[in-house]
């Protein structure tokens, strides 16, 4: 599975506000493409913070690129996949509407009759890992349900982990023109950090995209060497 992360951060490193508001770090051109980016994944993956944060709909939004997906005979829109290790998605969450499949990925302890709920509320349960979803066994029960190239969209929470599994081949930041600032604000990488073993990125291209710039990475694999100085 080709596994793709896509966010977009303030100048310095933010994904939102210390308030977890949503805010518009990007324009109208970036948009457009990460619609694009949306368009030709077969999976579109939040972690559960994101989801309770913003309820996002994580669908394709151009109607000329859901065309185009139905052309190619894939459904209109990607499958929406949620880390939700208690399974406390709300039924009522954007993301479990029926525009398209849904997954969410919850732990062996997640509570039976919220898995019930989640269930009836037309997501499919993937349960993997005991304390926190196992995102590489996910992963794998994800491509056996033909999902072979899954963007992850955030938070900085989820991303942690899946750089911290290795799991991540491409990763493109918009970096866009204002300073969102705060010591508890997200940032795109939170977790618990990285120590001694730093997955390593390669620059692979720099694009001016309204009044920021994208920039996008090939993230070396498990090879990591410490950069300690
Ligand atoms: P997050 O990364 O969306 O979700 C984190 C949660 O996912 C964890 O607390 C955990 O909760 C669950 N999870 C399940 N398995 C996990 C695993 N293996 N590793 C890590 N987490 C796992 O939340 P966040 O870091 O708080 O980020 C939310 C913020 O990011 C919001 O403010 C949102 O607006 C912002 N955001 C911005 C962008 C952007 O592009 N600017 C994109 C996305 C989100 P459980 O243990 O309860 O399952």
């Amino acid at each position: 599975m080709e596994v793709i992360v896509n966010a977009a951060m303030s100048a310095d490193g933010k994904l939102s506000s210390v308030r977890r508001e949503q805010i518009d770090i990007s324009g109208p051109a970036d948009f457009d493409r990460v619609d694009g980016l949306r368009a030709d994944a077969d999976a579109v993956m939040v972690g559960i913070g994101t989801v309770l944060a913003d309820d996002p709909h994580l669908t394709v939004k151009d109607p000329a690129n859901v065309r185009e997906r139905e052309e190619r005979g894939k459904p209109p829109h990607p499958a929406r996949v949620i880390a939700d290790s208690r399974a406390r998605v709300p039924t009522d969450a954007a993301a479990l509407d029926d525009l398209a499949a849904t997954y969410a990925l919850v732990t062996d302890a997640a509570p039976t009759d919220r898995i019930d709920a989640i269930e009836r509320a037309n997501a499919e349960v993937i349960r993997t890992g005991g304390d926190r979803v196992d995102l590489s066994a996910a992963f794998d029960r994800l491509a056996e349900h033909g999902i072979d190239r899954l963007l992850v969209e955030g938070g900085g929470e989820l991303l942690y982990s899946v750089f911290d599994a290795g799991l991540v081949d491409t990763l493109s930041v918009y970096v866009g023109d204002l300073i969102i600032g705060g010591r508890n604000a997200p940032t795109l990488v939170d977790g618990e950090g990285f120590v001694d073993a730093f997955p390593e990125l390669s620059l692979t291209d720099v694009e001016r995209i309204d009044s920021g710039v994208l920039l996008t990475w090939a993230v070396s694999g498990s090879d990591r060497s410490p950069r300690r100085r």
